[in-house]
């Protein structure tokens, strides 16, 4: 089975909408997300318009702050102050990566936490490690809803993450234990990986290594989601060898098509969460 993750996308989206109509139905308030963007690099300048485009669609009230690559940090932590204070604000993301001259640590912590619609600031981090409400990181959050579209029943699975970043594999880890899954992080210093991999009811794959996993890493019915996006001969593609594994295994992600979409699905659904929790 390959999980359709633009159609999953496309479902969550629907029911953000309907909910934020019916919000503005009864409150005539919508949540609004306002996103930092700082610099020119391409890549974050396609994520910002896809999540601008992505939010007006469904009624969220979305605005860019844009400044140019030498801005100062003080700048910016002023302006994230002004945010935090805004009423009209629900969630507040400062895309990534930052200039050097801008501390990504203070940035990250000077957002509100009940505005941390990207789940990284550390009041967040703890709670999801507590196992207490928080805002979840939106691609591992993305993950286990494409996993549970395959396997509702997720206790006792045993779940290898290849892959330990903030961004990814610890909060996917999190996730996955607070299902009841045995749960094992490898990375780049671990040993054997292959053997851990083989182990895998449930294998995430969140590295930036292009193929690295192969048809005899991952078990008959696995089910394998890929989180990474190599560019390859100008071709996008994951961290899964999709073609080998993809008739021998239970289920399997594309890239592109599968963790991608969700992952901005996500971002709406946390801006959601964080305006009716105000
Ligand atoms: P990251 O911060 O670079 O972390 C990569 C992790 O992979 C590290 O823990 C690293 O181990 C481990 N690793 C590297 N090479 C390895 C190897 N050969 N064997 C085993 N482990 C290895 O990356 P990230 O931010 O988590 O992103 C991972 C991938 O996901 C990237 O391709 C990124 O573009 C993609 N991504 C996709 C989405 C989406 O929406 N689909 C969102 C975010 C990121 P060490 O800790 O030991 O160095």
């Amino acid at each position: 089975m390959i999980i359709d993750g633009k159609k999953e996308a496309a479902i969550l989206r629907e029911e953000i909408k309907n909910e934020i109509a019916n919000l503005k139905k009864k409150t005539n308030k919508v949540p609004g997300l306002t996103v930092i963007l700082i610099g020119e690099f391409a890549p974050s300048q396609i994520y910002v318009r896809n999540k601008e485009k992505n939010s007006k669609e469904v009624g969220i009230n979305s605005n860019v702050i844009k400044y140019p690559s030498d801005v100062s940090e003080e700048e910016v932590l002023n302006k994230i102050e002004e945010l935090n204070k805004d009423k009209n604000i629900s969630g507040i993301l400062v895309q990534l990566p930052l200039p050097d001259q801008i501390n990504k640590e203070k940035v990250i912590n000077a957002i509100d936490p009940l505005k941390d619609v990207d789940g990284f600031n550390p009041v967040n981090v703890g709670n999801l490690a507590s196992g207490y409400k928080a805002i979840v990181p939106c691609t591992p959050l993305g993950c286990l809803l494409l996993i549970k579209k395959v396997e509702k029943n997720l206790s006792g699975k045993h779940a290898v993450i290849i892959g330990r970043s903030n961004l990814n594999g610890k909060p996917m880890a999190q996730l996955l234990l607070k299902e009841n899954c045995t749960v094992t992080i490898v990375h780049s210093k671990t040993k054997n990986l292959q053997n851990e991999c083989l182990k895998a009811d449930i294998l995430v794959a969140a590295v930036g290594v292009p193929n690295l996993v192969k048809k005899d890493w991952v078990k008959n019915d696995a089910v394998v989601i890929d989180v990474g996006i190599n560019k390859v001969d100008n071709k996008i593609i994951g961290d899964v060898n999709f073609e080998e594994i993809k008739d021998k295994v239970r289920a399997v992600t594309p890239v592109p098509g599968g963790v991608g979409p969700m992952t901005i699905a996500c971002l709406l659904s946390n801006t959601l969460e964080c305006f009716k929790a105000r």
